[in-house]
């Protein structure tokens, strides 16, 4: 039986592992290979890093950290938790005990199947409006996605860019999308440009150009996990208290997972306190 099993190898797993294991707490942390991080080509907002950092770096960077100060890390996906007499936790592989669960899995953000959306990751295609905002001063952008999600990243948008288009792709957008923000919901058949993004085309065969799209279809993911526990959910993000406690004794969730900012930082300072909380815990019943 593990102390602790902390599910994610993004920012807040490991942040938190690092914290149990330097603890002295037996930790196992599971996680498959892409997280959001992994999708960030070059970070600049992150303390400490002169030079930006490419996602893949940051996360290989904490994993050697996590293994040197004694976190056993497995590379698989967690299929299922269940509670009886201590949390069990069910992979595509494994079955895994532990006396407390960090849930660190992120959001899950989703990819719409469009021509030449994948060519444009990273080159014109965003999905954090906070982290990209400023890459996009006084151009004309999009939002793809037709509700509260995108909702949110449009307005952290309108004062920094020159213009915002919600493009719903076909799907009914929610009415509280102010006048400031144009609305296309014609079906998308493809992206276009040549380094970088340049335009999108419609089914109806029209164009619109742009310099960017910010991806923000749904949002969080993880309270499928969360929700089989009983752990209270809201939309889909776990809620927690401000020691990232849930409703469940002995689990915790940190990071994008939680909903608010998606950022490292809070990522880091989400999966840290979390990590607290567990050595507590976890103390509290060997006494
Ligand atoms: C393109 C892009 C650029 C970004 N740029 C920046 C930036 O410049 N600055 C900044 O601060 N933030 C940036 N972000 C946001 C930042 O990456 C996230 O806020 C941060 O990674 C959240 O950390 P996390 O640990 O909560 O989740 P993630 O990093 O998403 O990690 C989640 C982990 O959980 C694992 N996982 C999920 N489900 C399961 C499962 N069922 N079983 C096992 N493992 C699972 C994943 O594989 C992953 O290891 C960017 C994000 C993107 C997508």
């Amino acid at each position: 039986m593990h102390d602790v099993i902390i599910i994610g190898t993004g920012p807040a797993g490991i942040s938190a592992g690092i914290y149990t294991s330097r603890a002295r707490l037996h930790t196992l942390i599971i996680g498959e290979k892409t997280g959001a991080l992994s999708k960030a080509d070059k970070i600049e907002n992150y303390y400490g890093f002169v030079n930006p950092i490419s996602g893949g770096k940051l996360i290989a960077d904490g994993i050697s950290q996590a293994k040197r100060v004694g976190a056993e890390i497995m590379s698989d996906q967690v299929v299922s938790i269940g509670y009886d007499d201590g949390f069990t936790v069910n992979t595509k592989n494994e079955e895994y005990k532990g006396q407390a669960v960090i849930i660190a899995t992120g959001s899950n953000r989703t990819a719409p199947r469009i021509e030449g959306f994948s060519r444009f990751e990273g080159q014109g295609i965003s999905y954090c409006a906070v982290c990209d905002a400023f890459f996009y001063k006084d151009k004309d952008v999009a939002v793809l996605g037709c509700c509260e999600y995108a909702l949110h990243e449009a307005i952290q948008l309108l004062p920094i860019v020159k213009s915002v288009t919600l493009l719903t792709n076909g799907v009914p957008p929610i009415p509280q999308i102010p006048k400031e923000i144009t609305i296309i919901d014609s079906e998308i058949s493809s992206f276009e440009g040549n380094e970088t993004l340049e335009r999108v085309r419609f089914s109806d065969g029209n164009t619109l150009s742009l310099a960017g799209i910010f991806v923000a279809i749904g949002v969080a993911g993880s309270s499928d996990l969360a929700k089989k526990l009983g752990a209270e959910t809201e939309g889909l993000k776990i809620v927690v208290d401000e020691n990232m406690a849930t409703n469940i004794p002995g689990l915790y969730a940190a990071g994008d997972c939680t909903g608010g900012m998606m950022q490292i930082a809070k990522a880091v300072y989400q999966g840290a306190q979390a990590a607290m909380e567990v050595i507590k815990y976890i103390r509290k019943d060997k006494k």
